[in-house]
């Protein structure tokens, strides 16, 4: 097998350059650890950006994945697929809508959704036609197509990449006076708002924030859309984060563990009245629903029901937070979260930059990212125990040296990270 070094040096030679990955090659994944050529172990708090919900390649979503890939793989939508309909009826009854769309990766189930909100603007709403609006959050992150980098307000998604799709508002996210004030435009088809900011560094927004904004939304007869992509399927201790406040919006959207990390699966949930907008050649993809994705996310879905995901990543969630905050670091200005999607906010004076920081854990055995220059996310598998986060908050604590003290901060390389003796241990 190439070695890390070697690994990198090709990508760096032959990829393309849109991403800067912390120089850590990864080859293997088992529940909450993987693996890199050398065989060094690492608890991975990242989990796919929250897409390795289930843990890696979970014994029954690989068995679902690999039983199927023998059968039947793609027949395309042109013709009926054996999994699409129980799988439609697993997901619509679980989450309580009359209906699924079923796209690939997560932009584009956003990337739908703006289509299907235009449509039901101009054709149930009676907006006049070309004039719909949809409002966004500042600091949102809807993935990266020309539509959804138009709905940013992020100077490095847009940079270069415009011009950009008209009919796009923006306001404060977690402002309810200023969601008011837009929704009196009579043009605004849809509302699409994450429940918790994930990419924008973790922004839990106020209590009551999300009932406000369906209270909002109903009385001015728009669309409430809440991307669920990252917060979705027990990831912030319920099975929508919009649970925590017992709220109910008109489209959900979910993706990445969908399939539990093994496939680009994502959906989009809305009763009969919005996603009968769409008819028959409206909108399409080749592989959307495929047979393969359908029996995987079928499975995914039924793994975090019967391990009861949700509850663990709850009571998992506040014991990392807790543990963080007993570490009394001065260097960690805030630690914030629901569940297993968490974050820690850095001292800029005191503390590391969060790439630092996670070159740190990364010597130590642990894998996380910075989402903004001084916060770092911490998402690991919801299927991580009690002992895992303790020994991560441990790892965590030992990484926290204070930049003039650069000098007694652990080495950045090391031979074997410290989480590979845990997993001996477990
Ligand atoms: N929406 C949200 C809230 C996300 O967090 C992401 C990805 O992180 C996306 C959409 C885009 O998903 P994908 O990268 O699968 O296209």
């Amino acid at each position: 097998m190439l070695t890390s070094e070697q690994i990198i040096a090709l990508e760096s030679k032959y990829g393309a350059q849109n991403y800067a990955p912390l120089p850590v090659v990864v080859c293997r994944g088992e529940g909450v650890y993987v693996w890199d050529p050398e065989g060094n172990c690492y608890l991975d708090f990242l989990s796919g950006i929250g897409a390795v919900s289930q843990g890696h390649c979970h014994p029954k979503i690989i068995a679902a994945l690999t039983e199927q890939a023998q059968r039947l793989t793609l027949a395309s939508r042109a013709f009926y697929g054996n999994t699409f309909g129980p799988f439609a009826e697993y997901i619509t009854k679980l989450f309580g809508y009359d209906r699924v769309l079923v796209m690939n990766t997560g932009v584009e189930a956003v990337e739908a959704t703006l289509k299907l909100c235009r449509k039901w603007g101009y054709r149930t709403k009676g907006i006049p036609e070309h004039a719909a609006k949809i409002i966004f959050c500042q600091n949102n992150f809807h993935g990266r197509t020309v539509a959804a980098i138009s709905a940013s307000t992020s100077p490095q998604a847009q940079a270069g990449f415009g011009p950009f799709v008209p009919g796009i508002v923006h306001i404060p996210y977690d402002d309810i006076p200023a969601l008011a004030e837009a929704l009196k435009d009579p043009h605004v088809a849809a509302f699409v708002v994450e429940p918790i900011q994930g990419e924008g560094g973790v922004v839990v927004p106020q209590t009551g924030y999300l009932k406000a904004v369906r209270e909002l939304c109903t009385a001015a007869n728009v669309l409430f859309v809440a991307d669920e992509i990252q917060t979705g399927i027990a990831r912030t201790g319920q099975r929508l984060a919009c649970d925590h406040e017992g709220v109910r919006p008109d489209v959900v959207l979910l993706g990445k563990s969908l399939s539990g990390g093994t496939m680009p699966v994502s959906a989009v949930l809305a009763d009969d009245k919005v996603m009968l907008t769409f008819q028959p050649g409206d909108h399409g993809s080749t592989f959307g629903g495929n047979p393969l994705a359908c029996a995987v996310a079928l499975t995914a879905l039924r793994v975090v029901e019967e391990e009861g995901l949700a509850a663990n990543a709850l009571r998992c969630g506040e014991l990392f937070r807790q543990a963080v905050r007993d570490l009394k670091s001065p260097l960690i200005t805030e630690v914030r979260g629901r569940g297993l999607l968490n974050a820690i906010v850095l001292d800029p004076e005191l503390a590391p930059k969060g790439k630092e920081l996670c070159l740190r854990l990364k010597a130590l055995g642990l894998l996380a990212r910075e989402t903004r220059e001084t916060v770092v996310r911490f998402a690991p598998p919801l299927i991580i125990t009690p002992e895992q986060i303790a020994e991560g908050v441990r790892l965590l604590g030992k990484a926290l040296v204070p930049v003039e003290h650069r000098d007694l901060a652990p080495p950045l390389i090391v031979k074997h990270g410290e989480a590979a003796a845990v997993f001996r241990g477990a």
